[in-house]
């Protein structure tokens, strides 16, 4: 059931967009007290990544589960309303990642995309967060 007229849900998902910043703070505090040495704000990469980790040639987006398509998880599902627009834009997000990961693929670095549904379990068990960085494979 859609209970949001448009123009209500164009309002509630720009407040969930802008909580967005969250998530990316969150990862960053977990890297801080793991002792990685990263940057922020690298607007020249591809896609802007929100954490770059030079050391280990790895660049680590953020990623809401609605925005970007979170596959087959719950946070993903679209809107039953305005369902043309919704599906031109989040599949114009999903093409955009896709050449974004495509970029670091022609270079040697490698990528890291953390889900917003993660969050909590990365902040539970920051281990599991380095063990993932440190384990990533070229894609
Ligand atoms: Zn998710």
């Amino acid at each position: 059931m859609d209970v949001f007229s448009p123009e209500k849900r164009s309002q509630v998902m720009s407040r969930i967009r802008s909580k967005d910043t969250k998530p990316e703070k969150i990862i960053r505090s977990i890297l801080h007290k793991l002792g990685f040495r990263f940057r922020i704000n690298r607007k020249d990469l591809p896609g802007k990544p929100d954490i770059v980790l030079p050391k280990y040639k790895t660049v680590i987006f953020v990623h809401g589960c609605f925005w970007h398509q979170h596959e087959g998880c719950k946070k993903s599902s679209r809107p039953k309303s305005n369902v043309d627009f919704w599906d031109r834009k989040l599949s114009a997000n999903l093409m955009r990642d896709k050449e974004v990961i495509a970029e670091y693929k022609k270079s040697d670095w490698k990528v890291l995309v953390v889900w917003q549904c993660q969050i909590r379990e990365f902040s539970k068990n920051p281990h599991s967060l380095e063990e993932k960085i440190m384990t990533l494979e070229m894609l």
